[in-house]
């Protein structure tokens, strides 16, 4: 059995482009999930809409459809917060003008990690990070994959281990939105704010990522990343249970970043994720109830 027969029909909602950390370009993307047959994409990239808008300006296929996305950086100082949004104008001004300020935020702290890493006798020049970045928004796995190139570290996650990760010691914080200002601004553009791979908030235990999810959900969080790549299946039904106990639409996606992630396809992530269509039917009906 052929990729294309065994996706056809499924979606991915959380895909990397070159607009941010992923290898390849929004056009590459698509072609891509539509030769192995998914029925609707979306492009989330790290604090920009670039690569969404560019892969909603492609000429229309009604083989594929692609709906609006982003993935937001929260401020959550226990773990990682990532906030997806869906089906929003990618256009909002507002949206713009504060992924603007967050896009330049993280410009400066990429810098100071260059300067940390010299500081710390590596040879690197923040030159070589932008090239390797392709044009779109720096983020540190850039960083991790000069250092990969130069032979300071043997692997990505090596650099991330040794060096980039947080309390590491190249790390540098960043400014980043509150979860509910990333919310807010998501609700404001149109759109269905959803929590990414919980498990990386780092909860203690189901109670604890309950309380979080609940005050998620009272600042205007809409939904959970049920299927990702790097849940278990202990992960997917503790989420699929506490969305379903809260109200909150169930998502998925692989968080596919082509080559920079090794080991996750676009559509099935590690091998056996098949993501359902109506789910986006869900997403959709959730906007028209507003
Ligand atoms: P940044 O956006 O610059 O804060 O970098 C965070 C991004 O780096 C995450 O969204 C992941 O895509 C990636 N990342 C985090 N940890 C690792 C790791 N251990 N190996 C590879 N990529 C990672
Ligand atoms: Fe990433
Ligand atoms: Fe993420
Ligand atoms: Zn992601």
């Amino acid at each position: 059995m052929d990729i294309a027969f065994r996706n056809s029909g499924c979606i991915d909602l959380h895909i990397h482009s070159t607009a941010s950390d992923g290898s390849f370009s929004p056009l590459e993307i698509i072609e891509a999930a539509r030769k192995i047959g998914l029925r609707a994409v979306a492009i989330t990239d790290h604090d920009t809409v670039d690569g969404s808008a560019e892969a909603l300006s492609l000429p229309r296929s009604h083989s594929i459809e692609i709906l609006s996305g982003i993935e937001i950086s929260a401020d959550f100082p226990s773990g990682t917060m990532h906030i997806l949004g869906y089906l929003i104008r990618v256009d909002d001004s507002a949206l713009r003008r504060t992924l603007k300020t967050v896009q330049d935020a993280r410009a400066k702290r990429n810098l100071k990690i260059v300067g940390k890493l010299q500081d710390l006798g590596v040879d690197i020049r923040y030159n070589e990070v932008i090239e390797v970045s392709g044009g779109g928004q720096v983020g540190r796995p850039h960083i991790a994959q000069v250092l990969v190139h130069k032979g300071v570290v043997q692997s990505v996650d090596e650099a991330f281990k040794k060096l980039l990760r947080r309390g590491g010691a190249a790390y540098v914080s960043r400014y980043r939105l509150l979860p509910a200002e990333a919310i807010q601004m998501i609700l404001k553009a149109g759109g269905v704010p959803v929590l990414a791979h919980p498990f990386t908030l780092n909860a203690k235990n189901e109670t604890e990522l309950e309380s979080i999810l609940v005050d998620l959900k009272q600042a205007g969080l809409k939904g959970v990343e049920v299927y990702n790549s790097d849940h278990t299946l202990e992960h997917k039904n503790r989420y699929e249970r506490l969305a379903l106990r809260h109200g909150l639409l169930l998502t998925g996606g692989t968080d596919f970043h082509g080559t920079a992630k090794p080991g996750v396809q676009l559509g099935i992530g590690k091998g056996n994720l098949r993501i359902p269509y109506r789910l986006v039917e869900e997403l959709k009906k959730s906007i028209v109830k507003v």
